[in-house]
C-alpha cells in the first residue's frame, strides 16, 4: 500500500510540531533517535518436534520522564522501524497526558493464529527472558498491543518473576485483575475515545447521539467504542474486520455482531436484515458522520482519503492516517482527533494499574474511569487551546504540547556526563 518508512514518518510529525514550539535543533534530534534497541532471535520447539526461530524487537524511545512504558504486538509484519516509530509515539502520549513515564514498544514477527497455546506461551516466555534486563517497574513496563492480551502479559509477569525470585507485578499492565490487574483496563481505549466524543461534539454543538458511526476494526478498541456508542443512541451504519465487514443504513445490531464474532465468525458471513457485504476499502467511502478507524496503522492514505466523506476521525489505531492523507483531510475541513490522544484511555488505565500495583492498593472502577476522564479531558483542553492560539491541527497542538514538556525535561536534567 505504502512504501514509506514508518519512523521516518512519524519524526515528520515532530517536524511540524517543531516550528510551532520553536524546539531547539539538538532537542529535536535528540528526540528523534530512539535511545536504545534490542534484537532478539527466539527459538521454539513446535508441536511437531521442529525446531523455529522468530525474531522480536524491544526499543526504548525516551526515558526522559520516566521509565518507558510501552505494548507488546504479534505480526508477521513486524518491523524494527515499525517498532520505533510506535515507541516514539507513546514517548509523546505520555508526555500529552502528563504521566510521569516515557515511550516504548515492542514486537514478534509471528502469525498468531498459526501457533497453538503451548507454542505462544513458549514464545512469550523466552521473548521476557530474552529482553529481562530492559524491562522492570522502574525501566519499562509492557502492556498489550495487536494479538496479546491478558493471557501474554500474565506470562511476561510470571517468567520475570521467577527471574527475580518475587512477585513483581508493575514489569506489565493489561494483566488479569486475580494477579495484579485493574478493573478497566480492557474497555479502556473505547471507553477514554467515547468521553473525548463527548466533549468534542458538546463544543462543536453537535449531537452525538443522533450521528452515523463507520468503524473500521472489530478488536479490542474497535467493538468496545461500537458497544458503548451504539448504547448511547448513535447509529453505527459500518463495520469491518480483517476480512472485510458489513454495511446497514438503518444501524447495526452491535450486540449481535459481538456475540457472532465470539464464535470465531467473520463479520462479511453475518446474514442481518438489509445488511450489505462491504470491503475494507469500501468502509472509507462510507459517508458518515464519524469515522473511526481502530484496526492498524497506514490505513488511510493518499488513495483513499480523498473518498472519506465524515464530518470526524477519531484515530482509535496507532498511527491509521499517512502524512499524505493528514494533509488532504485537514483541506477538506475534517476534524482528527489523533491517536495519541484519541486512544489514550488505555495506556492512562495502565499507569492506573501500575501505581496499584505499586501501593498494593486497588480501586474501582468508578475511581479508575472518572480519574481517566480527567486526565484525558485535561490533555484535550491544552490540544483545543494550542489550536486555536496558533492555528494548528490538533494532531501539531498533541505534538507540540508533547514535544515541549520532552524539550523542558531535556533541559532540566541536561546531558550525562
Ligand atoms: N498498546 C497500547 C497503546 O499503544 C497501550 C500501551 C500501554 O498501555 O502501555 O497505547
Amino acid at each position: 500500500m505504502l512504501d514509506i518508512n514508518p519512523f521516518e514518518s512519524a519524526k515528520k510529525k515532530l517536524d511540524i510540531a517543531a516550528e510551532v514550539i520553536d524546539l531547539k535543533p539538538n532537542t529535536l534530534e535528540y528526540l528523534k533517535k530512539v535511545e536504545r534497541s534490542l534484537i532478539v532471535s527466539m527459538p521454539v520447539v513446535m508441536d511437531d518436534g521442529s525446531l523455529e526461530i522468530f525474531e522480536g524487537y524491544r526499543v526504548h524511545h525516551s526515558t526522559l520522564r520516566g521509565p518507558a512504558k510501552g505494548g507488546l504486538r504479534y505480526s508477521p509484519d513486524v518491523t524494527l522501524d515499525e517498532i520505533k516509530a510506535l515507541a516514539f509515539l507513546m514517548t509523546f502520549k505520555t508526555s500529552l497526558l502528563e504521566l510521569p513515564l516515557g515511550g516504548s514498544k515492542g514486537g514478534i514477527c509471528v502469525d498468531r493464529k498459526k501457533l497453538s497455546t503451548d507454542e505462544l506461551r513458549k514464545l512469550t516466555r523466552r521473548y521476557t527472558s530474552e529482553i529481562l534486563t530492559m524491562i522492570g517497574p522502574d525501566i519499562d513496563i509492557l502492556a498489550p498491543d495487536m494479538n496479546t492480551g491478558e493471557r501474554e502479559m500474565a506470562w511476561i509477569m510470571d517468567t520475570y518473576s521467577m527471574n527475580k525470585g518475587r512477585s513483581i507485578p508493575g514489569v506489565v499492565t493489561g494483566k488479569p485483575i486475580e494477579i495484579g490487574g485493574t478493573v478497566g483496563r480492557t474497555e479502556a481505549p473505547g471507553t477514554g475515545m467515547y468521553y473525548i466524543l463527548q466533549s468534542l461534539c458538546e463544543r462543536q454543538n453537535i449531537s452525538l447521539t443522533s450521528s452515523k458511526v463507520a468503524i473500521q476494526g472489530f478488536g479490542k478498541v474497535g467493538s468496545v467504542v461500537a458497544q458503548i456508542l451504539s448504547d448511547v443512541g448513535c447509529k453505527i451504519i459500518a463495520i469491518t474486520d480483517s476480512e472485510g465487514g458489513i454495511h446497514s443504513d438503518k444501524g447495526l445490531n452491535i450486540n449481535k455482531l459481538i456475540s457472532w464474532k465470539q464464535q470465531g465468525k467473520s463479520l462479511k458471513d453475518y446474514k442481518g436484515n438489509k445488511v450489505e457485504i462491504i470491503t475494507n476499502e469500501a468502509l472509507f467511502g462510507t459517508k458518515c458522520d464519524i469515522l473511526i478507524p481502530a484496526a492498524t496503522e497506514n490505513q488511510i492514505f493518499s488513495g483513499n482519503a480523498d473518498d472519506i466523506d465524515c464530518k470526524m476521525i477519531l484515530e482509535g489505531a496507532n498511527s491509521p492516517t499517512t502524512s499524505q492523507a493528514d494533509i488532504i483531510l485537514n483541506e477538506k475541513g475534517i476534524i482528527i482527533i489523533p491517536d495519541i490522544l484519541a486512544n489514550a484511555g488505555g495506556l492512562c488505565v495502565s499507569y492506573f494499574e501500575y501505581i496499584q500495583d505499586i501501593h498494593s492498593y486497588f480501586w474501582n472502577l468508578e475511581r479508575v474511569n472518572s480519574e481517566m476522564r480527567r486526565i484525558l479531558l485535561r490533555a484535550f483542553e491544552f490540544v483545543l487551546n494550542l489550536s486555536s492560539e496558533k492555528d494548528i491541527t490538533y494532531r501539531t497542538a498533541a505534538y507540540a504540547i508533547g514535544g515541549e514538556r520532552l524539550a523542558r525535561a531535556h533541559e532540566l536534567r541536561g546531558l550525562f556526563p
